[in-house]
């Protein structure tokens, strides 16, 4: 079954594989054919920034990563209509965190969107100019220029990723924004006692504004003993989803680390690369109804774009 992955870290490994060695196109050569196997038919392509990066390496990640886009067999997701694409592989450029914008906020989140991002949270666990992450106070939420940026994406339609928020700055952007907003990769505390997963007063805050949350396959986010690490638990997050909130909040963002050193063994046994996707896809069928299971997998996420970009 086609699946939309609303989180994979490949913006910056095309970045960073340029510069540690001679790659043409890394997206092609380290990611396309791994995507196709699993039947990944859309791809967030994120350009991820943690903490101490500035508004000029901000910009050189997305240039590079734009520029691979453009010189790829696959379509950019810029607006409703590109869900009319029958190409192999659509991608959707997005941003976790923005720690390079530290003034002139409108016109950098401007810059973004006229270079393709079309997702992005204010910031990674840190707490910068904009917001706190979950390592930052936990008293500190939103600043004032991180309002004014929450201002700019909704007048944009840049949807906004609350993934990696702490709880206030959560609350204050479901406060603040206007549009639903989505948690591209973050299960449930209930189940799994990850600080990055969505209490379930969050999850069910963020799906009675519209929006909705990816299923992510990192295996401390799926369950804490190693044994249960794997897509059959993983499946268990979107039963509980359903019944917080309903099917339609639920999605899939894996946030697979594969194609990073020393991350093999982040993930869940059964899903240790975009390759394995398919497995979720299996696990998601023993507990909810095929229409159910296309809603997870790609139809909820491409009807919320097709609605808010
Ligand atoms: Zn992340």
């Amino acid at each position: 079954m086609k699946i939309f992955d609303m989180h994979a870290d490949i913006g910056t490994n095309i970045l960073e594989t340029k510069e540690k060695e001679k790659s043409e196109n890394v997206l092609m050569e380290r990611h396309y054919d791994k995507l196709i196997a699993g039947e990944i038919r859309w791809s967030a392509i994120a350009c991820y920034f943690s903490g101490t990066e500035d508004w000029e390496r901000m910009k050189k990640m997305v240039l590079t990563a734009e520029e691979e886009i453009r010189r790829s067999p696959v379509h950019p997701i810029l607006s409703p209509c590109d869900f009319q694409s029958e190409a192999s592989l659509n991608v959707i450029l997005t941003v976790e965190g923005m720690c390079g914008i530290t003034d002139q906020v409108e016109e950098k989140i401007q810059w973004l969107y006229d270079h393709g991002v079309r997702i992005a949270s204010l910031c990674w666990n840190e707490q910068n100019a904009l917001a706190s992450g979950k390592d930052g106070s936990s008293l500190r939420g939103l600043s004032a220029l991180g309002k004014r940026a929450v201002r700019k994406m909704n007048e944009l339609n840049m949807v906004i990723d609350v993934s990696h928020a702490n709880e206030k700055t959560f609350w204050d952007i479901l406060e603040t924004s206007t549009k639903p907003v989505i948690a591209t990769h973050s299960n449930l505390r209930s189940l799994a006692a990850a600080e990055r997963n969505l209490t379930d007063q969050q999850f069910k805050a963020l799906a009675e504004m519209g929006g909705l949350s990816g299923l992510n396959a990192a295996r401390n986010f799926i369950d804490s003993d190693p044994q249960n690490q794997d897509a059959a638990h993983l499946a268990n997050h979107a039963l509980r989803m359903k019944e917080l909130a309903g099917i339609q909040a639920i999605g899939i963002g894996f946030d697979f680390m594969d194609f990073f050193d020393h991350h093999e063994s982040s993930m869940g046994q059964d899903l240790s690369s975009a390759r394995m996707a398919q497995n979720l896809i299996a696990a998601l069928r023993a507990k909810f109804k095929e229409e159910e299971v296309e809603r997870i997998a790609w139809r909820n996420t491409v009807d919320f774009l097709k609605r808010w970009l």
